[in-house]
C-alpha cells in the first residue's frame, strides 16, 4: 500500500447523477473532493440510461413523422431505419454532453479517480493500493438491471436495457418483460422503428406506479399502436431457439420473437464493496438512509438508486445536493418524494406529480375532488392529434395533491404541475394564471378553471 493521501471533506464513491451532483456542490461550496469512478462519469442516466433511450425516442418520433406525414398534408414516407446512423446520433448526444461534465468536474477542482473503489473503513475508499481517506464518505454506486430467477442474460437473444441501446440492427420482434417506465419507453422506440413489441407485466397495468386512468389511456393509444401487452401475466420460463426465444407464462400462454428484453427493475450495486463490513444497515442490498441520505454509521451518506428511494436521475441529483449542503454546513430541508415529478417518455407521454387518486383516498378518505379535463379540448393537443387528459386530485376545498397527464409532450408540461403540487397551490389561485394559447399548458389552466368552478373549455 502506497502511503494514504491527504483526508478530504468528502470522498464519493460512484460517478453517476447523485456522485457527481454531490461531488460539483460540494467543491462549489470550498469542501475538497475526491470523486471515484470505474468507468464513466455520468453513470446510467449518461450513457445508459436517460439520455441514450431519449435519443432512441426521439428517432423514433421522427420515424413516426415521417411514416404519418400524409395525415398533416405533407408527402412523406418512411424508407427505412439506419441504425448506424440512430447509433451515431444518440452517440453524438452522449459524447457531448459527457465532454461538457468532465469539463465541469476539471473545473471545479475535483480530485477524479479512474478505478474500482471499495469501502475499507468508516472513513476511507481503496482503490488499487491507493486509499483515499475522508471527513464524510458518500456512497453512489447505483443500479444495475436485475433478471428474473431462471433467466440468464446473454446479452444476444435474452437482454437488458444496456445491450438494447447497443444494438446495431431493427429487431423484427421483441417480447419485454416489464411494463414499467423502462418497458413501455423501449416499446414505443421499438414499434415506432418497426419492431413486432408485446409486454409482458405481472401486475395488472402498465405503468403500475402511476394513477390507473393513466394506465388505461396508455394501453388504450398502445392498443392503437398495436403494440401488444399481457397484463396480469407472470413469467415461467425464457428459452432460446433456433431463431429467436420463447416466453413462457404461468397461465400457459406462450409468446414468441427475435429477442427478449428483461426489464423487470433494477437493483442496488453493493456487494463485496464493505459497506456491511463498515457496519452500514442494509436492506435487500439496499443502503439504508434517514431523510438528510445519511446511514447509521455517522461518516457515511448514501444517495441515488442505491437506497430505496425513486429510482429516477433528477432525485439523485437532489439527493447528491442534498448531502453536500448539510456537509457544507448549510440548513437542508427533507425532500419530498411525493413532489419529485415522473415522466415515461412514451408515445404518448406520461407524466405525474404528487398523489395518485388511491394515495389521495387513504390520505384523506372520501375528502378529496378529482377533475379529468380530456385533451379533446385542447386546440394545440389536436393540431399534434394527440389523445390523452390532465387529471386533477385535491384535497377538498383544499390544495392540488395530485396531477397526471398523458399525451403527446406532456412530459414538458410537468414543470408547472410540480410546482403547482409542492407551492400547495388551491385551484383557484391557479385559475388566475393565464396560459398562453394555443399551447397545451392550457390544458392544465382550464383544468384547474373547472376545478375552480368556471369551466372554460369544458362542460361542468
Ligand atoms: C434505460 C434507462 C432509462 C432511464 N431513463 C431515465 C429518465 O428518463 N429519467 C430519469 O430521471 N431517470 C432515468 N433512469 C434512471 C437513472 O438513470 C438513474 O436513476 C440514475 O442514473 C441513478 O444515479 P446514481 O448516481 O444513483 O447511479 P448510477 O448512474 O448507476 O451511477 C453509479 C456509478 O457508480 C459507479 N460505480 C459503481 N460501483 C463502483 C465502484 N466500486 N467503484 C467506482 N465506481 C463505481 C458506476 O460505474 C456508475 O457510474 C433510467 C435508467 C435506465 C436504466
Amino acid at each position: 500500500m502506497s502511503a494514504p493521501t491527504a483526508p478530504a471533506d468528502l470522498v464519493i464513491l460512484g460517478g453517476g447523477s447523485g456522485g457527481y451532483a454531490a461531488a460539483l456542490r460540494a467543491a462549489e461550496l470550498g469542501l475538497s473532493v475526491v470523486l471515484i469512478e470505474r468507468d464513466k462519469v455520468g453513470g446510467t442516466c449518461l450513457h445508459r440510461g436517460c439520455i441514450p433511450t431519449k435519443a432512441l425516442l426521439h428517432s423514433g418520433e421522427v420515424a413516426d413523422n415521417a411514416r404519418e406525414g400524409e395525415q398533416f398534408g405533407v408527402k412523406t414516407s418512411l424508407a427505412g431505419i439506419d441504425m448506424d446512423g440512430v447509433n451515431a446520433y444518440k452517440d453524438g448526444v452522449i459524447s457531448k454532453l459527457y465532454k461538457g461534465l468532465q469539463g465541469l468536474i476539471k473545473s471545479r477542482a475535483i480530485t477524479y479517480v479512474e478505478g474500482e473503489g471499495r469501502l475499507v473503513s468508516p472513513t476511507a475508499v481503496a482503490v488499487g493500493d491507493t486509499t483515499y481517506e475522508g471527513r464524510h464518505i458518500l456512497l453512489a454506486t447505483g443500479s444495475y438491471a436485475r433478471s428474473l430467477p431462471g433467466i440468464d442474460i446473454d446479452g444476444t437473444k435474452v437482454i437488458t436495457s444496456d445491450h438494447a441501446l447497443e444494438l446495431d440492427r431493427v429487431p423484427t420482434s421483441a417480447i419485454i418483460l416489464g411494463g414499467g417506465v423502462i418497458g413501455c419507453e423501449f416499446a414505443s422506440a421499438w414499434k415506432s422503428f418497426g419492431v413486432d413489441v408485446t409486454i409482458v407485466e405481472a401486475l395488472p397495468h402498465l405503468v403500475p406506479l402511476e394513477d390507473e386512468s393513466s394506465s388505461k389511456l396508455l394501453e388504450r393509444a398502445f392498443r392503437r399502436r398495436k403494440i401488444g401487452f399481457s397484463l396480469g401475466s407472470r413469467v415461467s420460463g425464457v428459452q432460446t431457439t433456433a431463431d429467436g426465444v420463447r416466453v413462457e407464462l404461468e397461465n400457459s400462454k406462450s409468446f414468441e420473437a427475435e429477442l427478449v428484453l428483461v426489464a423487470v427493475g433494477r437493483g442496488p450495486v453493493s456487494q463485496g464493496l464493505g459497506y456491511e463490513e463498515a457496519g452500514v444497515a442494509m436492506d435487500r442490498g439496499f443502503v439504508l438512509v434517514d431523510e438528510y441520505c445519511q446511514t447509521n454509521v455517522p461518516t457515511i451518506s448514501a444517495v441515488g438508486d442505491l437506497i430505496p428511494t425513486l429510482q429516477l436521475a433528477h432525485v439523485g441529483f437532489g439527493e447528491g445536493i442534498l448531502v453536500a449542503e448539510r456537509l457544507a454546513g448549510l440548513p437542508v430541508v427533507p425532500i419530498d418524494y411525493a413532489g419529485v415529478p415522473r415522466v415515461t417518455y412514451s408515445e404518448p407521454e406520461v407524466s405525474s406529480v404528487g398523489l395518485t387518486e388511491a394515495q389521495a383516498r387513504e390520505k384523506y378518505g372520501d375528502a378529496i375532488e378529482v377533475l379529468t379535463y380530456d385533451l379533446g379540448g385542447n386546440g394545440r393537443s389536436q393540431i399534434l392529434k394527440t389523445a390523452g387528459a390532465v387529471k386533477l386530485v385535491r384535497a377538498a376545498d383544499g390544495p392540488v395533491v395530485g396531477v397526471h397527464m398523458v399525451g403527446s409532450r406532456v412530459g414538458e408540461l410537468i414543470a408547472e404541475a410540480q410546482l403547482i403540487y409542492n407551492w400547495e397551490a388551491v385551484p383557484d389561485e391557479v385559475a388566475q394564471l393565464i396560459h398562453p394559447h394555443p399551447t397545451q399548458s392550457e390544458a392544465l389552466g382550464e383544468a384547474h378553471l373547472a376545478l375552480a368552478g368556471k369551466p372554460l373549455h369544458s362542460h361542468s
